[in-house]
C-alpha cells in the first residue's frame, strides 16, 4: 500500500500540557483512515499539528518527501492538505455559492473549477438548490455539508475532518457518513477524526485508537470494530 503521509514522534502541548505525546500514524494513499477516541484524547490537537495551525514541540509530519511541520499553515494547504474544522467555519454572510467559490481559491483552472462545482453539487443537491441564499440560514447539517463542500473545491490530495458528525440529527449524521464514503469511492485520501466510534469504523480502512495523547490501537476498521477493548471502551459492550 502507497502511504502518502507519515507521521512519527509527533508531540503537541499547550503551555506545559502535553496534548499529543508522540503519535505515530500512516496514511495509505486512497483510504479513509479513523482518528478515534474520547473528549479530550487530543484528536482535534493532532490534526491541528498535521495542517500547521498548531507547531509541534517535535516530531514529523512526512508528505511527499517534505516534512510539514516546518511549513506555514497557507503552504500546507496549497500542497493539498485541507482541513475542515470542528465547529465549521464557514461564512455564515456570504452565500452559499461564494463559500464555494472561496474554497477554489488558489485555483486557476477555470474549467475545473466549474467541473468540481458540479460535482459537489451532485454530492450535496441541497447545496445547489441553496447556492443564492445566505450559508448562515442553512440547517446545522447543511452548514457542515457547505464546509465539505468548500474544502473539495480546494482539490485536496488529503481531506481532514474534525468531528463531522458532531451535533446532528441521526440522519443527518448518516447522510454525512455516506458521503464521506462517496468522496473516498473518487480516490481522496481521508484522516477522519470522530467520536461517533462505530460510524468512523465502519467506513474507515484503517483506524487509530487515542487516549490521553497515545495511540494505544493501530489496526484494520473491521478489525477495530471486533476488539474487546475498543467494543468495551467505545462501543457501549
Ligand atoms: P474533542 O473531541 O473534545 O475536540 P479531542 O480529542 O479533539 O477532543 P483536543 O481538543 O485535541 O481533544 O484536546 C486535547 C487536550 O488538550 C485536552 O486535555 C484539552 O483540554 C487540551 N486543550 C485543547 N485545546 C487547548 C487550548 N487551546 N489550551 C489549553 N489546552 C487545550
Amino acid at each position: 500500500m502507497n502511504d502518502i503521509l507519515r507521521i512519527h514522534d509527533l508531540a503537541v502541548s499547550y503551555g506545559h500540557i502535553e496534548a499529543v505525546k508522540g503519535i505515530a500514524l500512516t496514511l495509505n494513499a486512497g483510504e479513509i483512515t479513523a482518528l478515534v477516541g474520547a473528549n479530550g484524547a487530543g484528536k482535534s490537537t493532532a490534526l491541528l499539528a498535521i495542517s500547521g495551525l498548531l507547531k509541534p514541540i517535535r516530531g514529523q509530519v512526512l508528505f511527499d518527501g517534505v516534512d510539514l511541520t516546518t511549513l506555514p499553515a497557507h503552504q500546507i494547504v496549497r500542497k493539498g492538505i485541507v482541513q475542515v474544522a470542528e465547529g465549521r467555519a464557514i461564512l455564515t454572510t456570504l452565500t452559499v455559492g461564494e463559500n464555494l467559490a472561496l474554497g477554489a481559491y488558489t485555483r486557476k483552472d477555470k474549467a475545473q473549477i466549474a467541473k468540481d462545482l458540479e460535482w459537489v453539487y451532485t454530492l450535496f443537491p441541497i447545496l445547489q438548490a441553496r447556492s443564492a441564499g445566505l450559508a448562515g440560514n442553512l440547517s446545522g447539517g447543511e452548514q457542515q455539508m457547505l464546509a465539505i463542500a468548500r474544502a473539495l473545491m480546494a482539490k485536496p490530495r488529503i481531506l481532514l475532518l474534525d468531528e463531522p458528525s458532531m451535533g446532528l440529527a441521526p440522519l443527518m449524521v448518516q447522510e454525512i457518513f455516506r458521503v464521506i464514503k462517496e468522496i473516498n469511492r473518487t480516490g481522496l485520501t481521508i484522516l477522519l477524526v470522530e467520536q461517533n466510534v462505530r460510524q468512523a469504523l465502519r467506513i474507515a480502512q484503517r483506524g487509530y485508537v487515542l487516549e490521553t495523547g497515545k495511540i494505544v490501537i493501530a489496526d484494520s476498521g473491521a478489525n477495530l470494530l471486533r476488539n474487546p477493548k475498543v467494543i468495551e471502551a467505545y462501543l457501549g459492550g
